[in-house]
């Protein structure tokens, strides 16, 4: 049994700016904090390390509480600004899913920084949040890694509910994402790492981490699946 993990923004879609219009929206009605510094960086870091360093930034005591608040206040935003940004669904992402899905056994989930509901919604409006059943999620931790952990665990129950307890038991993990904290986090838990330049980082950056494969995108995934056949030959 193998299992493929997708980031999200930059990976499958790109929202045109969404969730950051939500994230503002969210800090001005809840905080009152009308312009959110652009020194925090977003891509590939957790929902919830963004928030509490744009509360640190601006003023706004960095708790659960205030968390909390600023995490209602942003899923109830979310949709809206879905609507008002342009996005896409990424070059090749939909034929690859169709493609992987067709194949013996691979499970398909997910490895993000979004909180599992702004994932939802996200992958909702993009008509894609069928294709994955489970995951890993920025609610659960402000690191990275840790949320890689718990998406392999997830991995493992999806195996087991798949397979039963005593079927083949999971072989391998690839993690598919846009920046080098999805590159780090998929060697974190000992996955093969694909790396896409659809997201905003630097090919040269991600040249630098060493990716098992990096691709300008999906649309020609042919040595992505090489790798895969390889791996579930195994
Ligand atoms: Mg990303």
């Amino acid at each position: 049994m193998y299992a493929v993990l997708f980031d999200i923004d930059g990976t499958l879609i790109q929202t045109g700016g969404a969730g950051q219009l939500a994230f503002a929206e969210a800090f001005a009605s809840e905080f009152d904090v009308h312009e959110l510094s652009g020194k925090v960086p977003f891509a590939g870091r957790s929902d919830r390390a963004i928030a509490f360093d744009l509360m640190r930034l601006h003023g706004v005591p960095a708790h659960e509480e205030n968390w909390r608040r600023f995490r209602t206040r942003y899923l109830e935003r979310l949709p809206g600004s879905l609507k008002r940004r342009q996005g896409l669904v990424l070059p090749g992402v939909v034929a690859l899913l169709d493609e992987l899905e067709s194949l013996d056994h691979p499970l398909l989930g997910l490895l993000t920084g979004n909180v599992e509901e702004g994932a939802r919604h996200k992958l909702s409006y993009y008509g894609l949040s069928e294709r994955f059943p489970f995951g890993g999620f920025g609610d659960q931790s402000d690191d990275r890694c840790q949320i890689a952990a718990t998406a392999l665990n997830e991995t493992q129950r999806a195996a087991e509910r798949r397979c039963g307890l005593n079927g083949d038991s999971l072989s391998g993990v690839m993690v598919i994402g846009d920046t080098v904290h999805d590159i780090t986090c998929a060697r974190s838990i000992g996955a093969v790492a694909i790396a896409v330049t659809t997201g905003n980082t630097p090919k040269a950056e991600l040249v630098a981490e060493n990716p098992d494969l990096l691709l300008d995108d999906l649309s020609d995934a042919t040595p992505l699946l090489e790798i895969l056949h390889d791996s579930m030959r195994r």
